[in-house]
């Protein structure tokens, strides 16, 4: 049986998949089993964020296997304590809390969020607010606070305590109780279409959470290390939040998660309250270390905005493109007509990697992807509009 038959017998159908395996995979370019070249733009989602087996990530994440490749969790790791450094250092939080994945940072931040309220309030103070087409991860708890309603289904009962409102304060607002204590929002909106929040309403979110001391959630799972064009998208609203998640781009491909707090929540976490087996794992944190190395640095960051800026002029030229919205290389196109996941499996089947949000294409390039690179996945398009 060939690769896609073994998956169809043996591995459980959770995911719709484009006809191609991919094999290997060298910068910008992905290779199938047959050697057919494919351009990516998509980076797996966000993840591989300097591309396919960049040399130095390769070095950096190797050097660390054949060091060390796991320690429990009981022993103190050099890689994780020097990441959590970078982190806290770069963006003003306290503390992090390492997991494996979007959803496990997310569980994190609703803990911390529960606990300190908790810890100050007293029982029953434990909602949190969400937003209308969010996304927050794929677990029970996760799905519940995901608010669309066509994620709260089959798996009854959800975890409770998690209110939805539309994007706007009055909104936002009108889902506030006694029992409130927090909000969690994407500043852009990944999965549920590329929804750019308003910098105002953000703003007086910050306000809100301020006056009736709830704790500010941004999940920046997929927008965080440098998707658009800031170290954190959160930095684009003039904001600080309590708490922020990231994930995909942090590890450039390994699975890591982490949960960023700010100083007043630094203590809320105590010993046994959270916890995972492979949590801040050594090659992995080797492998983020060398990401943000590179990431983090003003020159990186600016060339991914006016990247970003160079793709959305070239694609609003396009035929048959309504509109195109994001921020740095977080791209949504609004199609005049055609079916979005049509058209992605046609540019697929012509060598463009290229992904959906809704009914809008997506692109999450690799951040180091180059102009010329771009021109190319343009030109891919193009023929397909
Ligand atoms: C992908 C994503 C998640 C879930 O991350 P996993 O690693 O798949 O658990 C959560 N929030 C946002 C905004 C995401 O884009």
């Amino acid at each position: 049986m060939n690769t896609k038959e073994l998956d169809n017998k043996y591995i459980m159908h959770t995911y719709g998949r484009y006809d191609v395996a991919l094999k290997s995979g060298k910068g910008r370019y992905a290779y199938d089993e047959d050697g057919k070249r494919y351009l990516d733009v998509s980076s797996g989602i966000g993840v591989n964020a300097l591309g396919y087996c960049d040399e130095g990530y390769v070095k950096a994440v190797s050097a660390q296997l054949s060091e060390i490749q796991h320690m429990s969790n009981y022993f103190y790791c050099p890689q994780a304590s020097k990441l959590a450094e970078t982190l806290c250092e770069a963006t003003g939080f306290s503390k992090v809390c390492f997991g494996n994945s979007g959803a496990e940072a997310n569980e994190c931040a609703i803990k911390v969020a529960r606990k300190y309220s908790f810890d100050k309030y007293g029982e029953g103070r434990n909602e949190i607010i969400t937003l209308s087409n969010s996304f927050h991860g794929r677990t029970v708890t996760t799905l519940s606070a995901t608010g669309q309603d066509v994620f709260h289904n089959y798996f009854f009962p959800f975890t409770e305590g998690f209110m939805y409102a539309d994007p706007d304060l009055d909104s936002v607002k009108a889902q506030l109780t006694e029992s409130t204590c927090g909000v969690l929002i994407e500043c852009v909106q990944g999965e549920g279409g590329v929804n750019i929040l308003d910098k105002d309403f953000v703003k007086a979110l910050r306000e809100l959470c301020d006056e009736r001391d709830l704790v500010l959630i941004v999940d920046e799972v997929q927008t965080g290390i440098g998707r658009t064009g800031r170290l954190f998208c959160f930095e684009n609203f003039g904001i600080m939040p309590d708490l922020a998640t990231c994930a995909k781009g942090l590890g450039g491909g390994l699975p890591i998660g982490a949960c960023l707090c700010a100083e007043k929540l630094a203590g809320v976490m105590t010993p046994s309250t959270h916890g995972s087996t492979f949590a801040a794992n050594p090659v992995v944190c080797a492998g983020a270390n060398y990401i943000l190395s590179v990431v983090n640095t003003e020159e990186f960051l600016s060339e991914v905005r006016a990247k970003g800026e160079y793709l959305k002029e070239k694609l609003s030229a396009l035929k048959g493109v309504k509109s195109v919205r994001g921020l740095g290389l977080m791209i949504g196109i609004e199609l005049e007509n055609g079916d979005a996941h049509e058209i992605a499996a046609k540019c697929v089947e012509d060598g463009l990697l290229i992904i959906t949000a809704k009914s809008l294409l997506r692109m999450l390039p690799p951040l180091n992807i180059t102009r010329d690179e771009l021109d190319e996945a343009v030109a891919i398009l193009a023929e397909n509009l």
